[in-house]
């Protein structure tokens, strides 16, 4: 089904998109996946082509587009090479932006946009703890008043960019008293006394990505490293996850289109019994379905995105979007594994990388657990009240 959201303007810059991808990305995919790490001069590339500061007002070196459909591009894009470019391009660009540009401070914006937008400033954003991601609000990394500036304590796990990243939007308890309405968001940067990175993690999927640890030991911070109002960290995270939840939803999506694709491809060429596989009837069938649930699927997300524009869509929408796209991408995959049989298996294929990429997409955003409590409760099936965010 042909996709009507899309003008001219995004035609050609999904053009600016893949050229990027096939000439800088693709190239350098195999380095990527052994250093476990984008590399920095990838983001250096996307901010020479003002690929990274779609959002950011142009007074601050960004492209200053409200229409979310250009950032959905890129996503779509980074995806079809491999997920974790979208993962760790998107946390930056869609996820991280939105607090420094929102909730920033005008010397704030002017200290960090305009490196943001070149690629010099990496950003990424701590929630998740050891001890629990899923309950945000009983985080214990704490930050304590002193004097003027404040002392933070306590770690941080499964952080996307987490290794590279000069900065880092930290979530700290600031009145422990006050369950979510005691969390203030910091500026964290590399190189302050007391902010240190473990290894690099080794994730099942997403090697091309780098995940990490971090671990604040009285990490001093002054006013200024303060992003929004203090005790409102909570809520200035719950505010953007409909937007965050979207690009999950996205990146979801067009990767498992992608590998679908190869895949329609694949079992016209492979031959069993003397036919292409394709073309039993049973495989015949399940790729009916799989392209079938992919193109109703595109169809609610377009709807989603669209409302995202216009300024309409709801959580509990962005909620059903993430959920549906996390399941759909999973059983594409793991049935494309299936039909590429042996070499399915194999790291060497794009698709066994694909599938092990995907796994996350039910655990990580708000896992999809905590995404049917949010659609349950809408339904005015409340149990205990669960609140959640993405990543
Ligand atoms: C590769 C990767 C990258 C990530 N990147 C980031 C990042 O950049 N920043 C960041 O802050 N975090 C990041 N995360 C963390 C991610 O958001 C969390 O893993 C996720 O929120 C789940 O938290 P948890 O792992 O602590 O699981 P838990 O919260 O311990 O949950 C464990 C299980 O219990 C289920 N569960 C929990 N509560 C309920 C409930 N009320 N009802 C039913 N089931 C429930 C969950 O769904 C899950 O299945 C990343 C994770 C991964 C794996």
């Amino acid at each position: 089904m042909r996709r009507t959201i899309f003008d001219e303007d995004h035609d050609a810059f999904r053009a600016t998109c893949r050229t990027f991808v096939d000439r800088v990305l693709r190239p350098d995919q195999e380095k990527h996946l052994a250093n476990h790490e984008f590399g920095r001069q990838m983001w250096l590339e996307m901010g020479k082509l003002d690929l990274l500061g779609l959002n950011v007002p142009e007074a601050y070196g960004g492209s200053g587009l409200e229409d979310p459909r250009f950032a959905l591009v890129l996503a779509e894009e980074l995806s079809k090479l491999a997920f974790a470019y979208s993962s760790c391009v998107g946390i930056h660009a869609d996820c991280v932006a939105p607090y420094l540009v929102d909730l920033g401070t005008e010397e704030q914006k002017q200290r960090w946009l305009p490196r943001f937008c070149t690629g010099e400033l990496v950003t990424a954003i701590a929630m998740t703890e050891p001890g629990g991601g899923s309950d945000l609000a009983a985080l214990r990394t704490s930050a304590v008043r002193s004097g003027d500036d404040w002392l933070l304590n306590g770690s941080k796990t499964f952080i996307t960019n987490g290794y590279s990243a000069d900065l880092v939007v930290v979530a700290a308890r600031t009145s422990p008293d006050k369950g979510a309405r005691g969390i203030t968001l910091f500026a964290v940067e590399a190189g302050m006394p007391g902010f240190e990175r473990g290894r690099k993690l080794d994730k099942v999927g997403q090697a091309e990505s780098d995940t990490a640890e971090l671990f604040f030991s009285d990490v001093r911070l002054g006013p200024e490293q303060v992003i929004g109002e203090v005790d409102q960290g909570f809520i200035a995270m719950m505010e953007r996850l409909a937007i965050e939840r979207m690009g999950a939803a996205v990146n979801n999506l067009a990767h498992a289109r992608q590998i679908l694709d190869e895949t329609l491809v694949y079992v016209t060429e492979r031959q069993a019994f003397g036919q292409p596989i394709g073309t039993f009837q049973a495989n015949r069938f399940t790729l009916a379905e799989l392209v079938t649930q992919a193109e109703v699927t595109q169809a609610y997300v377009d709807a989603c995105i669209m409302a995202q524009l216009e300024g309409t869509l709801t959580p509990v929408d962005a909620a059903k979007a993430k959920l549906w796209t996390a399941q759909v991408q999973n059983e594409i995959l793991d049935a494309c594994v299936q039909l590429w049989g042996g070499y399915g298996y194999m790291n060497e294929y794009r698709v066994a990388r694909a599938w092990a990429d995907a796994r996350v997409s039910r655990i990580w955003a708000g896992s999809n657990e905590i995404m049917k409590e949010i659609i349950g409760r809408d339904l005015g099936l409340a149990g205990q009240p669960v609140q959640r965010r993405a990543h």
